[in-house]
């Protein structure tokens, strides 16, 4: 959630969140601040207000009952570039000053200073920040209220106020979106899925839910195929589905991604998968494709805002390997694929098995895990790898993919397995 999404929340008007988040920034003043002061000066309490933050005149009047300038009382003028004439004319001719703008700058230094476009809220709301960030730090919260109104009254109701802002303005539980996929499509049109994938992507959200619901202060909604597209929002997202293939012998799983974010969760699920005994060698050669990127759900999930997304199929189940180990009866092919997740996602109330790949040189958790001829095909963009030669065929495979990226200097790092690139090598 961006600042401008906390105070369009915090019911701050939707024209000026904007320019308040990003004045708040320039002059590092925390935005409760300018949430109180946009209440308390031109705030939501009249029905015509629906927002905290008016370009209004205030409804100042003297002890002796003279109005100042453009004031009527039990009314809300807005200010615009002509009334501001108006008002500086009425002013000149010896009238009262009156607020102006959603900060309601008041006194005649601060109204000069600010200059002749007062009248603009692009213009007042950066000045009254500026200037109430400076009060802040020269006298602290409380002092800094009385001496921007001059009133005690108002500055207890400002300390008050600033709790609850800071309250409203608090990032929210942060929220993963799981979607099951095809589930609560009509049987016919739309696309279904293969054979049990609706089954078993609700088996699946079920142990999402369960190892990251409630735990490293996320939470989950789980959302059928094709729910309203707000939904989608959210703080991360992953589609769960299962690939069929005609050839029995196909197998794999594999993982759909676009953009940085989406990628890093994508490969840290992908990690954590193989790390909770996902076999390394059922990953599908091409576990990057356009058309797996391009997933409805991935775009719809990022038109939302919410970039960290992608899309998980968790096996082949046409295949027997496959289908046995996700679809095991004791659930821990499930569970497998929850506590990837959950990992991905930084969460670590929960005991990481020992790796079930052999024994290497290096801390394994570090490493995208491949055979070598993945490697060859797609890994050579996302970082430090481990290859693992799992056949004496390979060797060449690997130290090609690895002389190639010498040569050509890239950055990529490649960690080989020390023992088993050595045996395999026949130095060892
Ligand atoms: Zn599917």
């Amino acid at each position: 959630m961006t600042q401008v999404d906390r105070l369009l929340a915090a019911e701050v008007n939707p024209a000026y969140a904007r320019l308040v988040a990003d004045a708040c920034l320039a002059h590092d003043l925390p935005p409760e601040y300018a949430g109180v002061l946009l209440q308390m000066e031109t705030g939501k309490k009249l029905p015509t207000r629906p927002y905290h933050g008016n370009n209004i005149y205030g409804h100042d009047r003297a002890t002796d009952g003279t109005l100042a300038c453009m004031t009527v009382i039990g009314a809300d003028i807005e200010v615009t570039e002509a009334n501001y004439q108006a008002y500086l004319a009425c002013v000149a001719a010896g009238g009262r000053r009156n607020g102006v703008g959603p900060l309601q700058i008041t006194h005649w230094s601060l109204q000069d200073a600010a200059g002749p476009r007062l009248w603009d809220p692009a213009v007042s709301i950066p000045f009254g920040i500026k200037h109430f960030a400076g009060l802040r730090r020269a006298y602290g919260d409380a002092t800094a209220f009385l001496r921007w109104n001059g009133k005690q009254t108002y500055a207890d109701r400002a300390m008050t106020l600033l709790s609850e802002w800071e309250q409203l303005l608090e990032d929210p539980m942060p929220v993963l979106v799981v979607q099951m996929g095809h589930v609560g499509r009509p049987p016919n049109p739309g696309s279904v899925g293969t054979a049990r994938e609706q089954d078993n992507a609700r088996k699946a959200a079920d142990a999402v839910v369960r190892h990251v619901h409630g735990k490293g202060g996320w939470g989950v909604n789980v959302v059928i195929a094709d729910p309203p597209d707000s939904a989608y929002r959210g703080d991360a997202f992953v589609a769960l589905h299962c690939d069929g293939s005609l050839d029995p012998g196909s197998r794999g799983a594999s993982f759909g991604y676009q953009g940085a974010e989406g990628t890093a969760f994508a490969v840290a699920t992908w990690q954590a998968y193989v790390r909770f005994g996902w076999p390394a060698t059922s990953l599908k050669r091409d576990n990057y494709t356009t058309n797996l990127a391009l997933y409805y759900g991935v775009r719809k999930a990022i038109n939302q805002g919410n970039d960290r997304a992608f899309i998980f199929e968790m096996a082949t189940t046409t295949n027997p390997e496959d289908r046995a180990l996700l679809e095991a009866a004791d659930g821990s092919g499930y569970d497998r694929v929850g506590r990837a997740v959950a990992a991905a996602l930084g969460i670590t109330d929960m005991p990481v098995p020992p790796a079930t790949t052999p024994a290497t040189a290096g801390t394994e958790e570090d490493f995208m895990y491949l055979t070598s001829h993945e490697l060859g095909r797609s890994a050579l963009a996302v970082g430090p790898v481990l290859v693992e030669l799992t056949d004496a065929k390979e060797r060449n495979e690997a130290q090609r993919v690895i002389d190639l990226n010498r040569a050509a200097g890239r950055e990529v790092e490649l960690k080989l397995s020390a023992t088993t690139f050595k045996a395999a090598l026949g130095e060892a």
